[in-house]
């Protein structure tokens, strides 16, 4: 696309019209009727970020001895997240821009620390329970590591130790759990996982991505939580986001090491080439200060008083869902979750369109396809802001339930079938019409399309999906 470019200067007045004008079809999260997305601590700590994040907003991560209030902000925040998931003295980290970046860099950490520590390794592998999120096979990809899969249990969606033993050879550079795993909310047996680290002498990384400012909290206010941080022996890294239950700005996460040793070899330098020294902790490198500032401020402004304050209603909140929807006909609940995630399934029921018709009451509820592990489902992260509105939306899924009984339907996916059964070089084009995704357009039905990728198999889907991201922006 070739748009012309602006030939007048606007009023600023104008532009953040405009800006504002834009979001008209957005998600309306502040209405508290959605369930992923947005993690939201309310209107004081969200005007106390745009503040922040302005203040900081020109200041350059790329040279932290240009801008040694940027080195301070992380060295504090890194400090406070070490202390939230039992690290030491010698536990290090750095700030990243979110849960990708810092697994991208602990796979990375791992594959450079192997090249020096077992040359003998030419092709890397990483043993990754299915339930761990898609961005270890995102980095995998990035880096030229080989991902090995482990089966979960097919009831409580937890990782297996043994098969992951099984799955260790010559070429395991690191092993990864989850605590607790984004889909279902369980946390994997960390301490049976990290004596198999130990035995093996290998790597092991605790994805506590979403649930490291959250279930420090947890197990503060009395609640039955495993260990699943640097207080089990062989754990060697440690990702967490703020920008989840920490309630940061986007844009805020941290990878933390049990020691500089092995962080070491995240770093990148260069000074080959014609210009300035380059000194990469991270993946990027040149940075906005605003979000480690509008992080900074968050964990300040909220304090162990505050996480503990949200931790408490969110998780009261989600019990009272859970035990709710129990009591749905034709719905379950997937597994133990142990904090406030969870996903919810059917065997009878369209999950499909239980959550489009959902989405006509104001609900936005999040769909995930059916996998080697499990079922298709619906999954909900609960927020303070949900947290006034569970009554209603107990009412508004047993109404909806009770509808879908007494108007059964299936959604025609045969005759996409069909047509996919013999490609022509139009095929793409006549599904995509018929799925009303011509032209990139975002269908508001998405029963169909998620119906229909439920029951391809995993390639077709992604190359389904990619055409069509691929056309969404143009
Ligand atoms: C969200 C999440 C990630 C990825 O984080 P992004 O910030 O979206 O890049 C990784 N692991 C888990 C468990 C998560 O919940």
């Amino acid at each position: 696309m070739n748009i012309p470019f602006p030939q007048q200067n606007k009023q600023v007045q104008n532009i953040l019209n405009e800006l504002e004008s834009f979001k008209i079809n957005d998600m309306p999260w502040k209405s508290g009727k959605i369930f992923a997305y947005v993690y939201d601590a309310g209107e004081e700590a969200q005007e106390l970020m745009r503040k922040a994040f302005g203040m900081y907003l020109s200041e350059n991560a790329l040279d932290p001895t240009v801008f040694p209030s940027l080195l301070k902000l992380e060295t504090d925040i890194i400090g406070m997240a070490t202390n939230l998931v039992n690290g030491d003295e010698k536990t290090v980290g750095n700030f990243t821009t979110g849960g990708t970046e810092s697994i991208m860099l602990a796979l990375k950490t791992a594959r450079d620390f192997n090249r020096i520590n077992k040359p003998s390794i030419k092709n890397p592998e990483v043993i990754l329970p299915h339930t761990a999120h898609a961005s270890f096979q995102k980095a995998c990809h990035f880096l030229n590591i080989k991902p090995v899969i482990t089966t979960v249990d097919k009831t409580t969606f937890l990782a297996i130790p043994e098969e992951i033993e099984k799955s260790i050879n010559e070429n395991t550079i690191l092993m990864v759990a989850s605590a607790p795993s984004y889909a279902h909310g369980v946390i994997d047996p960390i301490p049976e996982i990290g004596k198999i680290a130990l035995k093996n002498n290998l790597l092991f990384h605790v994805d506590a991505c979403v649930g490291g400012m959250y279930l420090p909290f947890l197990k503060k206010l009395g609640y039955d939580i495993p260990n699943f941080d640097f207080s089990v022996e062989g754990v060697t890294s440690l990702s967490m986001d703020f920008h989840k239950f920490g309630y940061a700005a986007k844009g805020a996460s941290a990878i933390l090491y049990k020691n500089s040793e092995l962080r070491k070899h995240q770093l990148f330098v260069n000074s080959n080439w014609a210009g300035y020294t380059m000194i990469n902790t991270t993946v990027l490198s040149t940075k906005s200060g605003g979000s480690m500032a509008a992080c900074w401020a968050t964990l300040n402004y909220l304090g162990t008083e505050g996480y503990l304050k949200n931790t408490r209603i969110t998780m009261e909140a989600t019990k009272k869902m859970i035990e709710g929807i129990k009591k749905i006909r034709g719905l379950e609940i997937l597994g133990n979750p142990q904090m406030n995630l969870f996903a919810i399934a059917s065997d009878e029921l369209s999950v499909f369109r239980l959550s489009d018709l959902m989405r006509e009451k104001g609900w936005f509820l999040q769909p995930q396809l059916s996998s080697s592990s499990s079922k298709e489902n619906i999954h909900f992260s609960v927020n303070p802001s949900n947290t006034p509105h569970i009554e209603q939306l107990l009412l508004d899924l047993q109404e909806t339930v009770d509808f879908m009984y007494q108007n059964p339907e299936e959604v025609d996916i045969k005759s996409i079938l069909e047509i996919l059964q013999n490609p022509q070089p139009d095929t793409l084009d006549k599904v995509a019409q018929i799925l009303g995704l011509s032209n990139g357009a975002v269908p508001e039905k998405m029963e169909t399309i998620n119906a229909l990728l439920n029951v391809l198999p995993v390639s077709v889907r992604e190359y389904f999906l990619t055409e069509f991201m691929n056309q969404m922006y143009t």
